[in-house]
C-alpha cells in the first residue's frame, strides 16, 4: 500500500499533478491540508473551531471533541489503563470538565479508561446504550457513575445531545431494543458544525449499519469496530461517502484489525484513511467548511491510493519526501538513489523542503526536490 516505500516511476508526474492541484485550490476553496504535526499547544485554540482529537489509546477508543460554543465531549475512554491518557489529554488541552460523555457500549476497550476519567473530570451528562454485561469493567462504571451522583441518558435513536446554532450532535443508533451481539447496542453519533459532518460508529456492525435511517452523508467517519470486516459494509460506504475515514486501532493487534477488505472498500469510495496505529492521535478541525487534519507521526500514507480518488485530499501527499538521515538529503520517493539508502537511515517527511534545509538537510543532486 505504501507508495513511498517501492520505486515508482508514476511518482513524478503524481507529484507534478499533485503540486498542480495545490495550486488550484490555493485560493482557499473546500481544501484540506494535513501534517504530522502535534495538536496544537492548549491555548491556542481559535474560537468558533471545531476540533476532534481521536486519541491513540492503542486496541480501543476515545475521542475528544471540543465544540465551538465552548463545550466539550468524550466518546469512548479506551481500554482499563489507557484512563489515565484519556483524562491527562484533556486536561492538557486546557479543559477541567466534560459536558458530555457518551458510552458507546459496554465493551472494555471502549469504557476500560472511564472510570479513571470520572474521577479526574467533572463530567454534565453521561449517555449509554441500554445494554447489560455481566463484567467487572462495567460494573466498575457504573459503580463509579452512582457514586459521582450522576444520572445515565439512555442513548438510542432519535436523541439530541447538543443543539446549538450551526451545531448538532445526535444518536443514529441504537435503532432496536435488543441485539444479540453487544457491539451493535453502540450509541452511534453525528455531528454536524455548519457544512461539516461526522460521524462516530463505535463498534457498530452491519446489522447496525443497516438500520440507520436518512442521510447519512459525512465528511468524516469514526470507522465502525476498529476497521473489522464486521462493520463498513458496501452499501453503508457508500452511503457515508466519507473524504475522511478514522480507524481507531492497536499497532499489531490480535484481531487482524482493520481487515484489508475494510481499507480497500473505503479507499475505493475516495476516502483517505488515518489510524491511530500509524498516525498516533489524529485531529481534526474546521471553522464550519474546510478540514485541516494533524496527527502525530508517520505519513499519510496508508491513504496514497485514494488521493486520486473523487476527492483529492490536495495537500495529503503533495510534500512526502524520503530522507537519508545518515548523509542528510532530501529525496523524491522515485529518486534513483532512494532504494540504496540504509534501512536504518531511511524516513519520510511532509516538511517542506525549506523546512528540512533548515534543519540541516540538503536537496539531492540527482532528483533535485523543491517546494
Ligand atoms: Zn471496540
Ligand atoms: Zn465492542
Amino acid at each position: 500500500m505504501s507508495r513511498t516505500k517501492t520505486k515508482n516511476p508514476g511518482m513524478k508526474k503524481l507529484f507534478l499533478y499533485l503540486i498542480l492541484l495545490v495550486m488550484l485550490f490555493a485560493a482557499g476553496c473546500d481544501g484540506a491540508t494535513a501534517s504530522p504535526n502535534p495538536p496544537p499547544e492548549p491555548g491556542q485554540e481559535d474560537q468558533d473551531v471545531l476540533r476532534v482529537h481521536y486519541i491513540d489509546v492503542g486496541q480501543g477508543d476515545a475521542t475528544f471533541i471540543e465544540f465551538p460554543n465552548g463545550q466539550t465531549m468524550l466518546i469512548d475512554a479506551g481500554d482499563t489503563g489507557y484512563g489515565n491518557t484519556v483524562a491527562k489529554y484533556i486536561q492538557d488541552s486546557g479543559h477541567t470538565s466534560l459536558d458530555y460523555i457518551v458510552a458507546t457500549h459496554p465493551h472494555a476497550d471502549h469504557i476500560g479508561g472511564m472510570d479513571t476519567v470520572l474521577d479526574a473530570i467533572e463530567v454534565g451528562d453521561i449517555y449509554m446504550p441500554k445494554a447489560v454485561a455481566a463484567t467487572r469493567t462495567y460494573e466498575n462504571l457504573l459503580d463509579k457513575i452512582a457514586a459521582k451522583g450522576l444520572k445515565i441518558k439512555t442513548a438510542r435513536v432519535g436523541v439530541n445531545i447538543l443543539a446549538d446554532s450551526g451545531l448538532s450532535a445526535d444518536i443514529l443508533a441504537p435503532n432496536a431494543e435488543e441485539y444479540s451481539d453487544l457491539n451493535n447496542y453502540s450509541a452511534v453519533v453525528m455531528i454536524t458544525y455548519e457544512d461539516v459532518k461526522l460521524l462516530f460508529m463505535g463498534d457498530a456492525e452491519m446489522l447496525s449499519e443497516n438500520e440507520l435511517s436518512g442521510d447519512i452523508r459525512a465528511d468524516v467517519i469514526k470507522v465502525g469496530h476498529h476497521g473489522s470486516d464486521y462493520s463498513s459494509g458496501q452499501s453503508f460506504v457508500d452511503r457515508v461517502k466519507a473524504r475522511y475515514a478514522v480507524i481507531s486501532v492497536g499497532e499489531g493487534n490480535s484481531h487482524g484489525h482493520p481487515a484489508p477488505d475494510v481499507i480497500k472498500r473505503w479507499e475505493d469510495a475516495g476516502s483517505v484513511i488515518y489510524r491511530t496505529d500509524l498516525n498516533g492521535t489524529i485531529v481534526i478541525s474546521s471553522a464550519g467548511a474546510d478540514i485541516t487534519v494533524s496527527y502525530e507521526k508517520g505519513s499519510a500514507d496508508s491513504t496514497g491510493e485514494a488521493a486520486l480518488g473523487p476527492n483529492p485530499p490536495v495537500a495529503e501527499t503533495a510534500a512526502v519526501w524520503v530522507l537519508n538521515t545518515g548523509t542528510k538529503k532530501i529525496h523524491y520517493p522515485d529518486c534513483r538513489s532512494v532504494p540504496q539508502i540504509k534501512e536504518g537511515n531511511r524516513a519520510e517527511s511532509g516538511k517542506t523542503v525549506a523546512e528540512l534545509e533548515a534543519e540541516g538537510f540538503d536537496a539531492c543532486g540527482i532528483c533535485k526536490p523543491h517546494d
